[in-house]
């Protein structure tokens, strides 16, 4: 007999995956935006990192893994500083990326790249792009 896994038990494992690494307890961010407000890369990021703790509250990995907004936190703490719930926004994020690479999937592909900026990449900095790229 085939046993499907519902949606919901999908989202579900996502969640206790992304609490389990993060440590954290999603459920306490109840979405003040702060740590937003104080994110100096937000305004490259797709999306917020209120919106990162939104989506792994409700078990939406595909909407989080897929952000480039994970890859783009430099791990400043700045957020983690400014949650009044104490949430730990950055280990939430490193989870996220964690879980990504934890696939093996690369979050860069080079062939995307123009061929005269690869030229001048140099070979640590593509490596560490596509696979390290993580605090
Ligand atoms: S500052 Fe804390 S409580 Fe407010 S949105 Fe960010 S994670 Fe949630
Ligand atoms: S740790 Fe990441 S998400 Fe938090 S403020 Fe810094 S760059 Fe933004």
């Amino acid at each position: 007999m085939t046993v499907q896994i519902s949606g919901e038990r999908a989202r579900r494992a996502f969640v206790d995956k992304i609490e389990r690494i993060a440590g954290q307890d999603l459920l306490a961010c109840y979405q003040c935006g702060k740590c937003s407000a104080g994110c100096p890369m937000a305004r490259y990021m797709d999306i917020l990192p209120n919106q990162m703790i939104r989506f792994a509250q409700l078990g939406l990995a595909e909407e989080l893994l897929s952000s480039s907004a994970i890859w783009l936190c430099v791990s400043c703490q700045t957020c983690n500083t400014r949650c009044p719930k104490g949430v730990r926004i950055v280990e939430v994020i490193e989870a996220a990326r964690q879980v990504v690479l934890r696939t093996r999937r690369d979050h860069l592909d080079v062939r995307d790249l123009d061929p005269q900026i690869l030229a001048k990449i140099p070979p640590i900095a593509l490596i560490s792009s596509m696979r390290k790229f993580t605090s």
